[in-house]
């Protein structure tokens, strides 16, 4: 079969039916009728479904259609996705108990969307179906991985559906469901109704209000605690300003109309619960199993705050040891071991992107005399000073670390030969003229430095004959008088 049009996202579509195709070509810019009708002949079997919809009382077209152009011209390009999207999402529904649940949400969603429209006077009713159809999106997605827990999920009450899907772990299917949309590039109101149908608040759009409160209204027949969620319902009919008998006649309508659409896709859902049925439910035993059910889902509401704040702290005290591992204690610079791996990860970047790398090694000279006359702790205010002389003469991307006791290294990435021993010399003589206090008095140190660089293929495993080459150009220095910068070889 050919695609068209939906090359580069063919891999992310969750189903690869014509109708998948034709729900693709239909939101180019560039498509026309006459080519998606083209496209939808090509499958006899999609063009008799379509025409089935067309022509059910549920789509209430009022003219009979007997062929795809006929149908495409009625429709235009909006409608004939509409279908084709209607479509899509029933084959993601399979056949079967597990299936019915989910064309179920989705289909009782659409009905609502639209009737609710309908009622509200919006024109273009269809497109609140087709945005009513997708707000389940996220979990018919899932069940093509998991449809067992998909369907699992689709007959909990609706309002406890994105808690058990943070308990087990998982994207909200709202968040999941836009993602999937955008995917399929569907409008951008669409996603955001998907995005946005488990708000607290409703969303300022018509479509994604209509969405929001379609939510509501499917919500009262789908378990869990019926006078609280029938007051939700109310409340947010009530934001569309259906209030009273046409709010009452919304609740009583739709389980006829998913019956309706159901039989408009050839598929069953199941006879479905009229308002006075789920009245009578409540009145009856239901109550205190719905309390006891409210007690439950509120408790796994606080344990799965609590694991996401546990999950979270687990994350920063992790960030935190990473950081205190790869650190020296004294001097907040890399310890040996990070820097190392700095080293080995800038010596592959370097070879991949054929540039130099400088190593500047460097030591404190005569440095066991500051400690023998000043005591060890003096000493040690002297390995921080030049370890903050040194991070204040480093670019961003330079790595300086603490490679002994009181021998540094400065790594220098992209940076050829003469430009490191400018670095180094800028630091000796930044060290050299930073007094420190001491009981006796003030006084100064010097440094003495060795630099080498490595460039060119293989490079990635020159590590240690760079430290090497480092090291010999830093007991030369040390050779010719201390306080001065060597350049190896
Ligand atoms: P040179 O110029 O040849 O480098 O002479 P030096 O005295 O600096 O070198 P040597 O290696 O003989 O002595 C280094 C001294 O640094 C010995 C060691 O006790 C001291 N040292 C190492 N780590 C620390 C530290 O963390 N704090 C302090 N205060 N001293 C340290
Ligand atoms: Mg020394
Ligand atoms: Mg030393």
């Amino acid at each position: 079969m050919e695609t068209v049009g939906t090359k580069e996202r063919k891999s992310d579509a969750p189903v690869s039916t014509l109708a998948a195709q034709i729900v693709q070509a239909a939101v180019r810019p560039d498509i026309s009728v006459g080519e998606l009708a083209q496209l939808a002949e090509r499958d006899p079997a999609f063009c008799v479904r379509v025409l089935s919809v067309v022509n059910s009382p549920a789509y209430g077209l009022g003219r009979r259609v007997t062929d795809m152009k006929h149908a495409a011209g009625l429709l235009g390009i909006r409608g004939l996705r509409n279908i084709a999207l209607s479509l899509s999402l029933s084959d993601m529904a399979p056949l079967g108990a597990a299936g019915e649940a989910l064309l179920g949400i989705s289909l009782r969603r659409a009905s609502a969307a639209r009737l609710i429209a309908e009622t509200a006077g919006h024109q273009a009713p269809e497109e609140f179906f087709t945005a009513g159809l997708l707000l389940e999106f996220g979990i018919l997605c899932r069940a093509r991985v998991d449809l067992e827990g998909a369907a699992e999920l689709a007959r909990t009450p609706a309002s406890t559906r994105i808690v058990r899907e943070r308990a087990a772990g998982e994207a909200p299917h709202p968040t999941r469901g836009a993602e999937m949309a955008r995917q399929w590039r569907l409008s951008d109101d669409v996603a955001l109704a998907i995005e946005r149908h488990h708000d607290p608040e409703p969303p300022p759009d018509p479509l994604g209000r209509v969405g929001w409160v379609a939510e509501r209204v499917a919500a009262i027949f789908e378990g869990g605690d019926f006078s609280s969620s029938r007051i939700e319902a109310l409340r947010a009919l009530g934001v569309l300003g259906l209030k009273g008998e046409k709010a009452e006649a919304v609740f009583r309508d739709v389980p006829k109309r998913v019956e309706e659409a159901a039989a408009a896709f050839q598929r069953s859902v199941g006879s479905q619960m009229s308002l006075d049925q789920l009245v009578m439910d409540a009145n009856a035993s239901l109550v205190q199993l719905n309390q006891n059910y409210g007690d439950l889902v509120r408790t796994l509401e606080k344990l799965v705050i609590e694991k996401e704040g546990l999950a979270q702290s687990l994350k920063e005290a992790n960030e935190r040891l990473e950081k205190l591992a790869a650190t020296d204690g004294l001097t907040g610079l890399y310890n040996r071991r990070a820097f190392m791996d700095a080293l080995k990860r800038d010596l592959a970047r370097a070879e991949r992107a054929k540039t130099t790398v400088s190593l500047i090694m460097m030591d404190v000279d005569h440095f066991k005399n500051v400690n023998d006359t000043y005591g060890h702790q003096v000493g040690d205010e002297v390995l921080k000073g030049f370890s903050a002389g040194v991070l204040g003469s480093v670019r961003e991307g330079d790595v300086p670390g603490r490679y002994g006791g009181e021998e540094f290294a400065l790594l220098l990435p992209s940076t050829e030969v003469a430009q490191a021993l400018i670095v180094a010399e800028r630091i000796r003589s930044k060290i050299e003229r930073t007094p420190f206090q001491g009981a006796q008095g003030p006084f100064q140190v010097t440094a003495s430095f060795g630099v080498a660089s490595v460039s060119g293929p293989g490079c990635v495993s020159a590590a240690e004959d760079l430290i090497r080459r480092a090291d010999e150009a830093l007991y030369a220095a040390k050779h010719q008088g201390r306080n001065r910068v060597v350049v190896g070889k």
